[in-house]
């Protein structure tokens, strides 16, 4: 029975004896065989022990006098000479000299050098017992895995490899562990399946967090109530019934805050309108500074035209320069009439009452200088209009003064009071026909001749 089964296992580890080779401890015979061993010995067993290591020599080699050694044994003897008589020998004698020496050694049958362990293989000396050997399911191996386990049998290696603690274990987290350490590596492991200590439900490692926190499903996680204004604050699985119990309360705090966040909108618009206010007031400061206020003195042509100009943002802009305006004090005596200076399309200053020649950027009277800064000492005003009978040159008016007053935006009611109008002396002005001249200000342009003219 044993035999049968020993021979079963023998014939199925056959071909893995060449995938494990390297891992055999087990390797092929050195020296002779056993004489213990030895099943059927030749009449003539003695002739075979090799003298240097009394066994019975393997592959035999010897002198001339058939003094017999192990092929290794007498190598290792490292001398020329036969152990035993003496005699030089160039070349060691086999026993295919002799036919009866070979069929006598040849005849002889061994016990597998496992037998020990348990083969019971009985085979002939030679190649024939070497082959199993090197094949026999007795040899001991290493483990590929590098496990420490003790006299492990070729036979009883392909199932030591699927059960090996040391062999590879890949985890479903990615990374590869020995079998034996799962323990440990589940410790840590974001893949292993806990349970979750307070509602028990188990979920793997790497959920836990979620699900315990204020946002995942623990019924036992404690939460704040999520209206604004609620203290209530208790485990999650308790919320609905909260819920149930506060709804008019809910209610209540939902409309307080409604209404807590439109008075806090109104509050923000009306700091936007505050702070759009200081800007405007800010940039009206600018302007001021950059364009001051400036006095017009000297003017004979028409009441009104001397004082004091501020800036009028409200007329727009000619090319990029303000439109200053002649502010009328409440009490002045000649209020009805705006005058405008502007600094016109063709580099000229220009003054004005009508506002429709600052939209145009044309110009009735107009001072001879080109690229006049301010302040300026304006000489040879001129009337642009055609009407040369009108005389309407205000070239007699050539020392007007114009100067600047201060950077300050200051109120019309800081104002110093408007002098009083120059006496005025229309006679002065044109060689005829005052009442030309004094008519409404806007005398009749010919607008395309004063634009080619510029
Ligand atoms: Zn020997
Ligand atoms: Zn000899
Ligand atoms: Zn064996
Ligand atoms: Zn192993
Ligand atoms: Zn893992
Ligand atoms: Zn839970
Ligand atoms: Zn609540």
């Amino acid at each position: 029975m044993i035999r049968t089964r020993m021979e079963q296992s023998e014939s199925k580890e056959a071909p893995e004896a060449k995938v494990s080779s390297d891992l055999l401890i087990d390797g092929p015979r050195i020296e002779g065989y056993d004489e213990d061993d030895l099943v059927n010995k030749c009449v003539k067993v003695d002739h075979f022990v090799c003298a240097i290591c009394h066994n019975i020599a393997r592959n035999p080699k010897g002198c001339p006098s058939e003094h017999l050694f192990c092929e290794d044994c007498l190598v290792g003897w490292g001398r020329n000479t036969c152990p035993t008589c003496r005699v030089v020998v160039e070349k060691p004698i086999g026993i295919d000299h002799s036919r009866y020496v070979k069929e006598d050694y040849l005849s002889m049958t061994t016990k597998c050098r496992f037998h020990g362990r348990g083969c019971d293989k009985v085979l002939h000396l030679g190649p024939e017992i070497e082959k199993h050997e090197m094949e026999c399911g007795h040899a001991y191996m290493h483990c590929s895995y590098g496990c420490e386990v003790r006299n492990l049998k070729r036979a009883e290696y392909e199932n030591h490899q699927k059960e090996c603690l040391h062999r590879p274990f890949s985890c479903e987290c990615g990374v590869t562990i020995m079998f034996k350490d799962r323990g440990s590596h589940n410790r840590t492991c974001p893949k292993f399946e806990i349970r979750c200590n307070e509602c028990q439900a188990t979920m793997k490692r790497e959920a836990l967090a979620a699900h315990k926190s204020v946002n995942g499903n623990c019924p036992k996680t404690r939460i704040p109530c999520p209206i604004e204004g609620c203290r209530w604050h208790g485990k999650r699985e308790d919320f609905h019934a909260h819920e149930r119990s506060a709804a008019l309360e809910h209610v209540r705090l939902l409309h307080k805050a409604a209404e807590e966040k439109n008075a806090d909108m109104l509050k923000k618009m009306s700091e936007m309108q505050k702070a759009f206010d200081a800007m405007s007031t800010k940039h009206a400061r600018m302007e001021s500074v950059a364009f001051p206020p400036f006095k017009i003195e000297g003017a004979t042509y028409k009441p009104g035209v001397n004082g004091t100009y501020f800036v009028d943002l409200s007329k727009g802009r000619v090319r990029g320069k303000p439109v200053w305006k002649r502010r009328c004090a409440p009490n002045a005596l000649v209020p009805e009439t705006e005058w405008f200076v502007f600094y016109s399309k063709s580099s000229y200053w220009m003054i004005t009452s009508t506002e429709r020649c600052i939209k145009e950027s044309k110009c009735m009277f107009y001072s001879e200088a080109k690229n006049l800064d301010f302040p300026f000492e304006a000489k040879k005003w001129k009337n642009n209009s055609k009407r040369t009978s009108d005389t309407a040159n205000w070239s007699d008016d050539n020392d007007i003064k114009i100067t600047e007053v201060g950077t300050s935006d200051l109120d019309i009611d800081d104002l110093p009071p408007l002098p009083p109008p120059p006496p005025i002396d229309f006679t002065e002005v044109g060689t005829s026909d005052a009442s030309a001249s004094t008519d409404d200000l806007g005398i009749n342009f010919d607008w395309e001749s004063w634009e080619s003219d510029a």
